[in-house]
């Protein structure tokens, strides 16, 4: 699985950063993806982390 940042809706609120900073940080206002080494748990858990839907996770 990968996780994907949809930068139109990312509002950099710093949660994925701060719940997984092995996975996120964030870079000029916006989450950035810097491993995308997710089991398909963890993904699904990330995207529901994002209050506002901008992680996306792909197959
Ligand atoms: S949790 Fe969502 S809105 Fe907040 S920084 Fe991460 S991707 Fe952006």
């Amino acid at each position: 699985m990968k996780a994907i940042i949809d930068e139109d809706k990312c509002i950099g609120c710093g949660t994925c950063e701060g719940l997984y900073p092995d996975h996120f940080k964030i870079e000029n206002g916006i989450a950035v993806v810097v491993n995308n080494e997710h089991s398909d748990c963890d993904a699904k858990e990330i995207a529901q982390s994002c209050p506002v839907g901008a992680i996306l996770v792909e197959e």
